[in-house]
């Protein structure tokens, strides 16, 4: 091992650790077991030029004004404008639920204070805090708009009925009584110019940094680390012992064809009896670039094996109780520091994922002056 340092996962976690750290003058090797950087977020081009989001579409949002200013500093972000559409019982709709989707679905033209009042006359206002999915969106939306939109899609993505999913995976998409169809609420949107391999790969690049890619590590390789940053799954530290963490994983099927195939980046199929969740067209995420040729995923969802790339925590109450056990033995451990989508199991954005690793890297930067234990977790994965 070349650096006292050892940092599992050359991800967004990894990489920004990595870098925070060497800019304090420490050095640390970064391990990652894909030949690429970047994990899940990699893209790379197409030989008909189209940059491809190779483990499925990455859009840059963000509220968090330190998370946007580190990113900028590695590579040029654009501003990009995520608009969804999702085709439902043989119609095109506007997403996330918005005003249009309203007027479209019911073919009504209500006003913004007409929709709102018809939709909580749709709603089941007898839900107080909803706990699960399907209560988030029967309070929400009510029944017809979640049949059309939720239902089905949710059924699709994570293999069991909402009614056993937590209410905070809705949540993330908001509902308005308005036009405005950007699927994102955050003040700072956008998508490298480059794709986020290069912004990675700038991450990394510093004298500081030793980066080994197609290596597998075996936490006892690196035992006798100064400190290890695990951002691999949490239970694979532990060698499953409190048996395996449930997570989705993605199959995509690629197309390669000419022209321009359905005329938005993503398109969402959210009728149960359509086997892929959605569509994406690569070339619509980077609008400033132009190409003939196109190259289309369709995306399909199943349970991870080992074999898999991990996508998606499932964390129903199962994995809960699992992830308990993982959790304490992890804060009784020491010389480790979980992080990332996987380290913690939490469904993190990559703003998250920046924001959660750069205060992993101060907490460590300030318990290395103060003498200090560096803690197992800066973010509780026992959080939504
Ligand atoms: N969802 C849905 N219908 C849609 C889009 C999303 O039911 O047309 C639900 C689904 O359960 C999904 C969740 O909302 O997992 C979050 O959607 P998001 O678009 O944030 O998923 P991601 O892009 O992270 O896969």
């Amino acid at each position: 091992m070349s650096g006292a340092i050892a940092i599992v996962g050359a991800g967004f976690s990894g990489a920004v650790v990595a870098r925070e750290l060497a800019e304090a003058g420490i050095a640390s090797t970064v391990y990652d077991a894909r030949e690429h950087v970047a994990g899940n977020a990699h893209t790379e081009r197409h030989s008909n030029g189209v940059m491809v989001h190779v483990y499925g579409p990455h859009i840059f949002h963000t509220n968090h004004e330190r998370v946007w200013e580190y990113i900028n500093r590695f590579g040029t972000m654009l501003p990009y404008n995520h608009r969804v559409k999702a085709t439902s019982g043989g119609a095109v709709y506007s997403l996330p639920v918005n005003l249009h989707t309203i007027n479209q679905f019911f073919n009504k033209t209500l006003t913004p204070a007409e929709a709102q009042e018809f939709i909580t006359s749709q709603a089941d206002n007898s839900i107080g805090t909803p706990v699960s999915f399907e209560d988030q969106a029967m309070k929400f939306v009510g029944r017809p708009l979640y049949e059309a939109f939720f239902k089905g899609y949710t059924q699709k993505q994570w293999g069991v009925s909402p009614t056993e999913l937590p209410a905070s995976i809705l949540a993330r998409l908001p509902v308005r009584f308005t036009y405005e169809d950007s699927y994102f609420n955050h003040p700072h949107q956008a998508i490298p110019e480059n794709g986020y391999t290069p912004i990675v790969q700038a991450i990394l690049d510093h004298p500081l940094i030793d980066v080994r890619l197609g290596v597998t590590v075996d936490p006892a390789a690196i035992s006798d680390a100064e400190h290890i940053f695990w951002s691999g799954p949490i239970d694979q530290w532990f060698a499953q012992s409190f048996g395996r963490l449930g997570y989705r994983t993605l199959d995509f099927e690629q197309e390669v064809l000419d022209g321009d195939y359905q005329g938005c980046p993503v398109m969402n199929y959210c009728d149960e009896d359509v086997a892929y969740t959605r569509i994406t067209e690569h070339k619509h995420f980077a609008p400033w670039e132009s190409h003939d040729a196109t190259v289309i995923y369709r995306e399909f969802s199943r349970l991870c094996t080992d074999e898999d790339t991990p996508y998606y925590p499932i964390r129903l109450v199962k994995e809960k109780e699992q992830l308990l056990q993982y959790v304490q033995a992890a804060r009784a451990a020491t010389g480790v520091t979980f992080l990332g989508r996987l380290g913690t199991y939490r469904y993190l954005d990559m703003d998250v994922t920046i924001k959660e690793a750069l205060e992993v890297a101060d907490e460590f930067l300030s318990c290395h002056k103060h003498g200090r234990k560096m803690p197992s977790f800066v973010s509780d994965p026992m959080g939504a």
